[in-house]
């Protein structure tokens, strides 16, 4: 079992396993509700899936037809995605508090990617804070 959270605690979720590779979505629609470059997804069956704690502070968003978007109303962490009709719920894999041991099979929807968005070879790494900040 693995288990997941927002980032102000609270809500949290349990899943016994990741049900299907992991994924990098760069859609633009990712982009804005994450707030980021790309969101990191993979589908876990509604089965393998509970809601542990603060499920009726989560807000949604349906972001297109049928596509809703799951987060914590207080801190706003993306949690799940969910189409209704589907068996799985697509987990935002950055919220699990253990490595799943799964690695990233393929990034998707490049296409909108913006200019700013470099490959990590391009830029210079940090562990933490740069040196000397
Ligand atoms: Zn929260
Ligand atoms: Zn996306």
């Amino acid at each position: 079992m693995l288990t997941g959270s927002c980032l102000c605690g609270t809500v949290s979720y349990a899943i016994d396993g990741l049900d299907m590779p992991i994924g990098h979505c760069h859609c633009l629609t990712c982009q804005k509700a994450h707030a980021s470059a790309f969101a990191t997804t993979a589908g876990v069956l509604r089965e393998h899936f509970r809601w542990t704690q603060g499920e009726d502070r989560l807000s949604c968003y349906e972001s297109s037809p049928g596509k809703v978007r799951r987060f914590c109303s207080v801190c706003g962490s993306q949690l799940i995605a969910e189409r209704p009709g589907q068996p799985h719920v697509i987990l935002r894999v950055a919220t699990l508090d253990q490595d799943p041991g799964a690695r990233p099979a393929q990034h998707i929807w490049t296409s909108h990617d913006r200019p700013w968005l470099t490959t990590a070879e391009d830029v210079p790494i940090y562990p933490e804070w740069p040196s000397g900040r």
